[in-house]
C-alpha cells in the first residue's frame, strides 16, 4: 500500500501533536524536579532525528541538553534554540483539564508548559524533522538546548551554562529564545529584557503603646515611599497610556510582601516590605538609583534596603543590517507574511546571559491570535497554531542556518 502525499503530511503531523502532547505529559513542575523524564524523551526524539545528543551537567541533577544537527561548514557560527524544560506549579482544582494530561479538547491541547514553553522546544524538533524529511542541508551548525530551571531564575540553569567550556564549544553566533503569545493577528519579537529589582526595605520604628501619638513610628515611614511607589507607578501607567509604547519601555513597580508588628496595641519596632521592580533599559539607571535613595532617606531615620536582585541593562540584539541573524529572521518572516512587534520583554528570560556575553537573541513564540496564558490556569495551544508554528520555524530556521 502507498501513501499519498496528503496522507504523510497528516501522519507527520500527528507525530508532532502525539510528542507536544507527551512532552506536556512530562512533570517537570516546580518546585524540586526530576529531570530524568525530559531527558529520556529529549533522548528518544534526537534519536528519531538521527540527531547526536549530550547531556552537559553544571550543578549535579540540572541537567543541560544539546540536540546538534552538524552544517555544511562547521566552522562558521553556529545557531543556538534554546528553550527550557520547566514549568511552574499548578493549582489544579482550578483547571478544567488535567494539567499534565496533555489532552486535546476543541481543538486545543491542554497542559502547563503549552505555552511557555513546551511548544517553543517541539517546534525546533519537528521543523528540524521536516527539514531533514525534506533532504534541506544547512550551511551552519544548529544546536538545539534544552535547559533547566529558567522559571526560578536560571542560576542553575543557563546562568552557569554560559560559563562553561561546553558551552564556548559551541561557538554561537546568534541564539533563538522564548517570546510571548499575541492576541492579535501580530507576533512579539524580544531584542532586550527589562532588569529585574528585587528589594527588601526595612523600616524601624519606635515600639510603644498603640495609642500614643508619637513620632518616628514604622508606619509612617512605610507610608512615605508607598506614597512615592504609587505617584511613580500612576506615571508609568500614563506613559504606556499615553506612548502607545509596550509593557518593556516603561518601569514596573508593586508591593508584594509585607510583614510586622505583633499585636493592634503596640506600634511595630519594625516593619518590612517586598518590592518587585522592573527596570526598563530606557531608564536612566543613575537617575532611577538616585530617585529610590532619595526615597529611603526622606522617610525617616534608620530605613534600609537589601537589593536581592539588581540587574544592569545588556546589549540589546541590534535589529538592523548589523546583524545578519536578524535580517534572515525578518526576511523569512515576511515571506510569511508575518506582523513582528519588536519589543523589549517585560519579563526576565535566560536570552539575558546570552545576550551578557555578546550573543544576539532574538526572543520569539509562534503564537498568535491566542489568549495568553502563561503560568495561568488552563494554559492550552490551539492544534492549528502548533502545527502552523512548524512551518514558520522551518522557514525561521533555514534562512538563519544559511547567513
Ligand atoms: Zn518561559
Amino acid at each position: 500500500m502507498s501513501l499519498r502525499s496528503a496522507d504523510l503530511v497528516d501522519a507527520s503531523n500527528a507525530q508532532a501533536v502525539n510528542n507536544f502532547r507527551e512532552y506536556l505529559q512530562i512533570r517537570s513542575v516546580h518546585p524540586e524536579i526530576n529531570y530524568d523524564g525530559c531527558v529520556k524523551f529529549l533522548e528518544k526524539q534526537a534519536k528519531s532525528l538521527d540527531l547526536p545528543i549530550k547531556i552537559v551537567t553544571v550543578v549535579p541533577g540540572k541537567p543541560i541538553v544539546i540536540m546538534t544537527w552538524t552544517g555544511k561548514n562547521p566552522n562558521l557560527p553556529s545557531i543556538m534554540l534554546n528553550s527550557h524544560m520547566d514549568v511552574v506549579p499548578v493549582y489544579e482544582d482550578m483547571w478544567s483539564q488535567k494539567p499534565f494530561g496533555g489532552e486535546i479538547v476543541d481543538g486545543k491541547v491542554y497542559g502547563r508548559g503549552a505555552q511557555d514553553m513546551k511548544c517553543v522546544g517541539i517546534w525546533y524538533l519537528e521543523a528540524i524533522r521536516m527539514l531533514k524529511s525534506n533532504k534541506v542541508t544547512l550551511e551552519c551548525t544548529l544546536h538545539v538546548t534544552f535547559v533547566p530551571d529558567e522559571e526560578i531564575g536560571g542560576k542553575d540553569g543557563m546562568k552557569v551554562f554560559v560559563e562553561t567550556e561546553e558551552f564556548k564549544k559551541l561557538n554561537i553566533g546568534c541564539a533563538l529564545d522564548e517570546g510571548m503569545p499575541s492576541t492579535n493577528e501580530e507576533f512579539a519579537l524580544f531584542y532586550d529584557e527589562r532588569c529585574m529589582w528585587h528589594m527588601n526595605w526595612t523600616c524601624p520604628g519606635i515600639s510603644t503603646h498603640g495609642s500614643a501619638l508619637v513620632n518616628d513610628t514604622a508606619g509612617e515611614k512605610v507610608a512615605y515611599i508607598l506614597g512615592k511607589i504609587y505617584e511613580f507607578r500612576r506615571n508609568e501607567q500614563n506613559k504606556l497610556k499615553y506612548l502607545k509604547g509596550t509593557m518593556g519601555d516603561v518601569t514596573a513597580i508593586n508591593l508584594n510582601v509585607i510583614h510586622g508588628g505583633v499585636q493592634t496595641n503596640v506600634t511595630p519596632a519594625e516593619i518590612k516590605f517586598g518590592l518587585d521592580c522592573r527596570v526598563t533599559p530606557k531608564e536612566d539607571f543613575k537617575t532611577f538609583e538616585k530617585m529610590i535613595e532619595s526615597w529611603r532617606s526622606e522617610a525617616g531615620s534608620g530605613v534600609t534596603i537589601d537589593f536581592v536582585e539588581k540587574w544592569l541593562p545588556v546589549p540589546a540584539t541590534k535589529l538592523n543590517d548589523e546583524n545578519p541573524y536578524w535580517m534572515a529572521f525578518k526576511k523569512a518572516t515576511e515571506a510569511l507574511n508575518l506582523k513582528l512587534v519588536p519589543q523589549i520583554c517585560p519579563g526576565r528570560t535566560d536570552g539575558v546571559f546570552l545576550r551578557a556575553k555578546g550573543i544576539p537573541v532574538l526572543g520569539f513564540s509562534a503564537i498568535n491570535n491566542t489568549e495568553l496564558l502563561l503560568h495561568q490556569h488552563d494554559e492550552h495551544l490551539g492544534v492549528e497554531t502548533f502545527l502552523k508554528g512548524i512551518q514558520i520555524y522551518c522557514k525561521i530556521i533555514e534562512a538563519m542556518a544559511n547567513v
